[in-house]
């Protein structure tokens, strides 16, 4: 491989790398499908999702938006796709890693905040200290928790 060659090729696996994974709603085995199937679709499982969390996008592949509500794996994106892209049997966590910034967490920093806390349906969020809260292997990466964070210090790693 020429020089140049080898240099392109490195900026664009470093790009790749940089690129912000899509969530999408988990009930799906292969990424591939979405792109193929969904153009077909005119986006129903985003029509019936009771949190409103399914955003279709340009390239008309679902994706999930946690800025005002979470995943409640209720199966009725499942049920309503007809394009077997997303199947109940498929079922698994959502493939993010959600985290508590401490750089950024109120609480973290000495003000007291549990405002994450409650929202919290799997009890995943443990206050240490009671200054320290750290997000426990319970995590469903449902990302309920995401929109009571007062100072967007809970983020998604994915
Ligand atoms: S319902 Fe199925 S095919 Fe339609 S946009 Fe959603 S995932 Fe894609
Ligand atoms: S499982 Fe339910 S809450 Fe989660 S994305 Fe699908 S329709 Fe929405
Ligand atoms: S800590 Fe995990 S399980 Fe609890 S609300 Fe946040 S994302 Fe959901």
């Amino acid at each position: 491989m020429k020089r140049r060659e080898l240099f392109s090729s490195l900026v664009s696996s470093f790009k790749e790398d940089k690129q912000e994974k899509v969530l999408r709603p988990p009930y799906f085995k292969d990424e591939d499908v979405f792109f193929t199937n969904c153009t077909q679709c005119d986006g129903k499982c985003s029509t019936v999702c009771e949190e409103n969390i399914i955003q279709i996008q340009e390239d008309k592949t679902p994706k999930l938006n946690f800025e005002e509500g979470g995943c409640t794996y209720c199966d009725e994106c499942a049920k309503v796709c007809e394009y077997e892209v997303l199947n109940i049997e498929d079922k698994q966590n959502i493939n993010a890693i959600i985290q508590i910034d401490t750089q950024t967490c109120l609480s973290w920093n000495k003000i007291m905040c549990f405002s994450c806390k409650d929202p919290c349906l799997d009890d995943a969020i443990e206050f240490f200290a009671m200054f320290k809260p750290v997000i426990n292997e319970a995590c469903t990466s449902c990302g309920f928790c995401i929109q009571y964070c007062p100072s967007g210090a809970i983020t998604i790693k994915n």
